[in-house]
């Protein structure tokens, strides 16, 4: 069965209602992006951003017609926000276009970042995110990473939902922390293509309509890598530091590299680099085996005047943990690894809190990034 057209799915989205005086959400100029890719169709509604939470019906109602389309194997539609003329509310602060992200009841934003994917980068948030929260600490982890999310996996709540009143989407909270991810919206499997301002525009909505509460430290998982959207982020959101998780060998170091470059060029403090998958150790005889040829993620550290935190071993128990959706510092808060998480965690809080790191509203330098 082929795809539908672009002008099928536009056409059949003329029969989703609005709500709003009888249009229906074409003939409103809302239906932006229209995207379809063997069968896999992605469409943007831009709306207005005070209606945002009230239009999940409309949403779900535009998916389903979508999937009905003989010929669509995925169908996923996203509320984006519009930009020009909302007036600032309240509520929902000022839809500001390209200005920053303000999110003033939480008091420190880190995100965790790697040069390139399968690093173990999700893992390591999760587990920071627990592991600060077992400190004492107000923590809420929110998954930017668009094309791949994973917290709700990781944390065992991926047949969960948010729950919504139709105004403030309340984050789930597992294990002491506040989560938030857009795989509660789309299937993990899904392969949805993003284009960049939809990427940006989904992850904003989710980080002004979720009902935060205060919070000590929130964590963002970021996409793997060092393009659009991992620059735009750190732009926007104000950022206290950024942690950037690397395994030894040489080749995601220069990946981490890039990370760390990216971030020094938008003024955001580097908390330090973690060497994941460091080392392992078998669980048959307890050899320790330096499969990546353990360290280097130290030696980059210091070659970059970069704080090392520290190191986590390849270990079937993390992935295990991981896999069965409760981190290894919940599952096994005696074991050494967890042990080595939290000493992480108390580094980084102990810096966020010593007011080391600067809370100044990163700048981008065009000199610097260009290398001029
Ligand atoms: P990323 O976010 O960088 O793409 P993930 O956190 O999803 O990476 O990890 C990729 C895979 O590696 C997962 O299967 C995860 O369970 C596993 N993993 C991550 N860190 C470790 C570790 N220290 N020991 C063993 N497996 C790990």
């Amino acid at each position: 069965m082929p795809a539908p057209t672009l002008d099928d799915i536009t056409n059949a989205l003329k029969a989703v209602d609005s709500g709003t005086g009888g249009l229906d959400i074409v003939a409103r100029g809302w239906v932006k992006d229209v995207l379809c890719k063997d069968g896999h169709v992605t469409v943007t509604l831009e709306v207005p951003a005070t209606m945002g939470p009230k239009l999940e019906p409309v949403r779900q109602a535009a998916e389903k017609i979508i999937h009905d389309l003989p010929g669509v194997i995925s169908a996923t539609v996203v509320l984006t926000a519009a930009r020009a003329a909302q007036p600032a509310t309240a509520k929902g602060g000022s839809p500001k276009g390209a200005g920053r992200i303000e999110l003033p009841n939480v008091k420190h934003i880190v995100a965790v970042a790697s040069g390139k994917g399968g690093v173990g980068k999700s893992t390591t948030a999760t587990n920071l995110a627990v592991a600060l929260a077992k400190l004492g600490r107000k923590v809420a982890i929110f998954d930017a990473d668009i094309f791949g999310p994973s917290q709700p996996r990781l944390l065992g709540v991926s047949k969960l939902k948010p729950s919504s009143d139709g105004d403030k989407v309340y984050p789930l909270d597992v294990h002491g922390v506040k989560v938030m991810s857009i795989g509660f919206m789309i299937a993990e499997d899904n392969p949805v293509v993003w284009r960049g301002p939809m990427v940006m525009g989904a992850l904003e909505q989710m980080l002004r309509d979720v009902a935060w509460g205060e919070l000590d430290v929130m964590i963002i998982d970021m996409p793997p890598g060092t393009g659009d959207t991992q620059l735009t982020v750190s732009q926007r959101v104000p950022l206290a530091g950024a942690v950037i998780v690397s395994t030894p060998q040489d080749i995601a170091l220069l990946d981490a590299r890039k990370g760390l470059n990216m971030f020094r060029r938008v003024e955001v403090p580097i908390l330090g680099i973690i060497e994941n998958m460091s080392y392992h150790i078998c669980t048959n005889c307890g050899h320790r085996e330096d499969i990546f040829s353990h360290g280097g993620a130290h030696r980059t550290a210091d070659e970059l005047d970069a704080e090392f935190l520290g190191e986590i071993p390849l270990d079937l128990q993390i992935r295990m943990t991981s896999d069965s959706g409760t981190p290894i510092v919940v599952a096994q808060p005696d074991s050494p690894h967890s042990k080595a998480y939290m000493a992480i965690a108390e580094k980084i809080w102990a810096k966020l809190d010593a007011g080391s790191v600067k809370k100044a509203p990163p700048k981008i330098n065009l000199g610097k990034m260009f290398g001029v």
